[in-house]
């Protein structure tokens, strides 16, 4: 077993038929990404890498994904956890962004390492039981 690494749990529920659908994801890295200002031109902004993780783990609704109870295109809520986490992770921000100029953000992320807890992230401190 690797030193490295993530096993991301993404759990998938069909709003028609509620069926939970549950789906592992093996990563090197933890990819992040941050909510964007709406505003062009908008100033520097800062975030915090708890609030990268809040991001990540947000529930999201996805539009036309394909339900096998239903066997049509649906809405879902997508909740992403941490399902396990091995010696060392390692953080990648997707800092870049497409659009007409291709470029960097220039926000800034702040590191609080010191105190960070990841236990709120992980599906098994979250208080549910694993099936
Ligand atoms: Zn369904």
């Amino acid at each position: 077993m690797s030193k490295f690494g993530i096993t991301l749990l993404n759990e998938i529920t069909c709003q028609d038929c509620k069926t939970t659908s549950y789906v592992f994801e093996d990563h090197f890295n933890l990819s992040l990404g941050y909510p964007k200002p709406q505003a062009k031109g908008s100033s520097q902004v800062s975030y915090t890498l708890g609030g990268c993780l809040d991001w990540l783990t947000r529930v999201e609704e996805v539009q036309n994904y394909y339900c096998k109870s239903c066997c049509a295109m649906t809405t879902t809520h997508r909740k992403t956890s941490i399902w396990k986490l091995r010696e060392v992770l390692v953080l990648h921000f997707k800092k870049f962004k497409m659009n007409s100029m291709s470029s960097n953000d220039k926000d800034i992320i702040k590191f609080p390492l010191d105190d960070l807890v990841m236990d709120k992230y992980i599906y098994e401190a979250s208080g549910r039981e694993k099936s």
